[in-house]
């Protein structure tokens, strides 16, 4: 599934999220899975049972945030790439953070159409988040299209729409001390179709052309992304939410940087 292990052995997936410190609170982008989707995983559906997805509570961001001695209120902003479940389990564990979200995303997930409603579970949005929407359109950020968001923060933070994966997706560009990160979602799964030459597992290509919502859209995007990071890879890092491998990396980094104050 992602290239390492045998042939019958069981593909690993991570859920990347990000836990930004500003002014004003903690900015997390994107969710994972939740602390109820953990005591009962059927919640998730018949998709996620299929998938083998074991979400579990001390690997939720509500937990590791509370291993590093944050609590729910401290959340007070979400910014999801967009709304599967396996991006947006977390949102019930801060029900009074405000919710960033493109319209279209939003808009695919509150009104499903048909071919769309295995895929939008409403458990996780059923307790009313404090949606705030963007529509996209803006400025220009390395070639992409950008929508700059929590303006008054003081965090850069800027919401690059890529359609494809999902009729509303979006990358998060957060600019950091050393450059840009770009948080990618599921516009890819695995850190070598952003590489040169790209490659990506047989069976991760198979599933991601399977459960997009506009191939076409997801192709190119992807290939956009493979080209900022061959010309921009100094000053933009990229990652998406399931490559195990890049967690690991950016974890590194992170503590590499811990280490040197
Ligand atoms: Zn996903």
């Amino acid at each position: 599934m992602n290239g390492d292990g045998g042939l019958f052995e069981k593909g690993h997936v991570v859920c990347h999220c990000l836990a930004i410190e500003t002014g004003d609170g903690l900015v997390l982008v994107d969710t994972g899975f939740g602390i109820e989707d953990a005591r009962d995983p059927r919640r998730l559906g018949a998709f996620f049972g299929l998938m083998n997805a074991e979400p579990r509570a001390e690997t939720t961001a509500l937990r590791q945030l509370e291993a590093l001695g944050f609590g729910a209120a401290d959340v007070r902003r979400i910014v999801v790439t967009h709304l599967d479940p396996d991006h947006s389990g977390g949102l019930p564990d801060f029900p009074d953070a405000e919710v960033h979200v493109l319209s279209t995303e939003l808009d695919a997930a509150l009104h499903p159409v048909l071919k769309d409603r295995l895929r939008y579970l409403d458990v996780h949005w059923r307790h009313g988040p404090r949606w705030v929407r963007h529509d996209a359109g803006g400025d220009e950020w390395f070639g992409f299209e950008s929508v700059r968001i929590l303006p008054d923060l003081d965090a850069e933070l800027a919401l690059i729409p890529l359609f494809g994966h999902s009729r509303g997706h979006t990358g998060v560009a957060l600019r950091g001390g050393d450059g840009w990160l770009l948080h990618c979602g599921d516009a890819y799964f695995n850190h070598g179709e952003v590489g040169t030459p790209p490659s990506c597992p047989p069976g991760l290509r198979l599933f991601q052309s399977l459960n997009a919502a506009d191939g076409s859209a997801r192709k190119s995007n992807r290939d956009r992304l493979r080209e900022l990071a061959a010309r921009h890879g100094e000053e933009v890092t990229l990652l998406c939410s399931h490559d195990p491998h890049e967690l690991e990396r950016e974890q590194a980094r992170a503590a590499a940087a811990t280490a040197t104050g």
